[in-house]
């Protein structure tokens, strides 16, 4: 069975599961490359070669993706990206705090009930325009 592994550079290269782990230097760039899988002495490995995809413009998904398709378990590539990139609550946390930010210009933004006042007005002269028509009794003056 083969697996295929990118170097940052964009290189593609194709190896057995046999050098899961291993390393080795890119032909075209010269920059070390990492066959992901493989055993679990090998996770220190695996977490640099998914920073180093990361920082190549890899997203988490697509990263987590690639190591379940290199023998990891969903669980394990989870826990593997969370190490390398930091977990999503930490991601969430500093997200969090930026659309707090966000939202709290947005309300001193908005021009407060105006949009309020104009429906008010729209049903005012639907009520005098059904009257109207209708004949009815309560005209709004
Ligand atoms: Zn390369």
């Amino acid at each position: 069975m083969t697996i295929s592994v990118q170097c940052a550079c964009g290189k593609n290269y194709n190896t057995s599961t046999a050098n899961a782990g291993k390393r080795f230097a890119c032909k075209a760039c010269g920059n070390e490359v990492v066959v992901p899988g493989g055993a679990q002495d090998d996770v220190a490995a695996t977490i640099a070669w998914v920073q180093e995809q990361r920082d190549a413009g890899h997203t988490r998904g697509a990263l987590r993706q690639q190591l379940v398709t290199h023998g990891y378990s969903e669980d394990e590539a989870h826990e593997l990206v969370d190490t390398a990139l930091g977990t999503p609550d930490q991601i969430a946390a500093r997200r969090g705090a930026s659309r707090r930010a966000r939202s709290g210009a947005m309300e001193t933004d908005s021009g407060g009930d105006g949009a309020g006042w104009l429906i008010w007005i729209g049903i005012l002269l639907l009520i005098n325009l059904l009257s109207w028509i209708f004949d009815w009794p309560f005209w709004v003056y």
